[in-house]
């Protein structure tokens, strides 16, 4: 048993960065956790007060129902994999993976046999006598697995263990990573910068900006039901397509608008927009996300009626697929820079057999049950999952504008306090001129 609860937990270091802001997060026995974000998002940060080496400012963190705050690292029971594995250069492979054990004074016969069963698992019998700097980089971080593995702690921590790896490796350590969860069936919480990563290693994935978790789900939930822009934008490669818009039209058909391109909602994505109302032919504006493998060449898909003409900039050809990276008509149309540049600029994901060429018009075809609406100032989105997530999205809808309208209220004041006391400093050099 090894479950993990985190509850409102912040970091604020005393430099004064909020590094983390109102965690909370249940994770149960065996699972594959991943944190993933941008750089600086509070990953790490993170991770480390679960282990113990970073003080938590406030809220609680419990392992196996007790309270952790205050134990140290040591007696938690948990076991850290890092970036840099930092193994000891004199010692051997064998050493480096005993001395932990040793430390606690663990019998020598049962040290041997964790060891030799650790390295056994890992695939790194061979090398036991080696000393690291006759390994490569992937054998060397399976010595830093293996010293963990070897204490049997009761959750791992993995912080960007692949990141110093070739793009090869790194796959492969990916699987390798994704087996030892299976085969130790212990809980493993997993940092990471990339997507892909985490997509394919993560039972559940936590979202994470600005110190701020933004959305904690599956994998395939966090591609298709992204709850915000970012989420939408961070998960998946190329990422999605985004256009300023409107939506127009009736209760029997509802259109995005969108530049000079109009395309048809499905019934299916209408019946589930939350405030429907507060957008249909009105001044607010959304924006529509489209992802790369949900356009194709309309020629490709005859049974796909929604379709817009575009101007291609750039093909690649990648071998498993070609991308095709496009213009929009309005951002043809281009007079007198009036148009967003970025919200007319499309990626489309082709076969790999199309001959398509740059300079050419090419008439896509975009797979609409597959669509996203977003609203436009809160970025949060506007589609439900299914009729009772409606009531869920529309408060985290109002929440957001109001934590918007307060931001900007507060902007505006530093602004104003910032321009009073510039008027206040000339007030009195000029006072003492005279
Ligand atoms: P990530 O792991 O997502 O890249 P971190 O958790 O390392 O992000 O950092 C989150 C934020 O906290 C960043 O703004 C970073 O600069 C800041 N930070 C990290 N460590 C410290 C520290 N020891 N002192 C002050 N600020 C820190």
């Amino acid at each position: 048993m090894s479950s993990l609860q985190l509850k409102n937990i912040y970091k604020v270091y005393p430099s004064g960065v909020t590094a983390v802001t109102d965690f909370n997060l249940d994770i149960e026995d065996k699972e594959f956790i991943v944190f993933v974000g941008p750089s600086g998002c509070g990953k790490s940060t993170t991770l480390r007060m679960i282990a113990g080496l970073e003080e938590i400012s406030a809220g609680e963190l419990y392992i196996d129902g007790v309270l952790v705050n205050n134990i140290a690292p040591k007696d938690r029971d948990i076991a850290m994999v890092f970036q840099n594995y930092a193994l000891y250069p004199h010692m051997t492979v064998y050493d480096n993976m005993a001395f932990g054990l040793k430390l606690r004074k663990m019998p020598k016969a049962e040290i041997d046999q964790r060891v030799k069963e650790a390295a056994r698992i890992l695939g790194i019998e061979m090398y036991l006598s080696r000393k690291p700097k006759a390994l490569s980089g992937g054998q060397r971080q399976r010595v830093a697995l293996g010293r963990a593995i070897v204490r049997e702690p009761k959750v791992f921590l993995l912080d960007e263990p692949l990141s110093n790896l070739d793009a090869k490796l790194r796959s492969q350590m990916r699987t390798e990573i994704t087996k030892l969860h299976n085969r130790l069936a212990t809980t493993f919480i997993y940092v990471t910068h990339d997507q892909v990563e985490a997509m394919t290693m993560g039972t559940r994935i936590v979202v994470m900006k600005d110190g701020f978790m933004q959305q904690v789900d599956s994998p395939i939930n966090l591609y298709d039901h992204p709850i915000n822009q970012f989420v939408a934008g961070f998960i998946g490669t190329p990422q999605m397509n985004f256009f300023k818009g409107n939506l127009i039209g009736d209760e029997k058909k509802v259109y995005v608008k969108f530049g000079e391109d109009k395309v048809a909602l499905p019934k299916s994505k209408v019946s589930l927009i939350c405030n429907l109302d507060k957008y249909l032919n009105t001044k607010k504006e959304i924006v529509f996300g489209i992802r790369p493998e949900d356009i194709c060449d309309a020629n490709e898909a005859p049974e796909i009626k929604t379709t817009i003409d575009v101007n291609i900039d750039v093909v690649e050809a990648l071998g498993s697929e070609t991308l095709v990276y496009c213009k929009t008509k309005s951002a043809s149309k281009k007079t007198g820079g009036s148009i967003d540049e970025e919200a007319s600029n499309l990626i489309a994901k082709v076969d790999s057999r199309s001959t398509v060429k740059a300079g050419e018009v090419l008439k896509i075809a975009l797979d609409m049950e597959h669509c996203h609406l977003f609203d436009k100032e809160t970025e949060i989105t506007l589609l439900a999952r299914d009729e009772q997530n409606k009531n869920e999205i529309e408060e985290l809808q109002i929440k957001q504008a109001k934590e918007l309208k307060a931001k900007e209220k507060a902007e505006k004041q530093a602004e104003n306090d910032a321009k009073a006391k510039v008027a206040k400093t000339l007030e009195k050099k000029r006072v003492k001129r005279k």
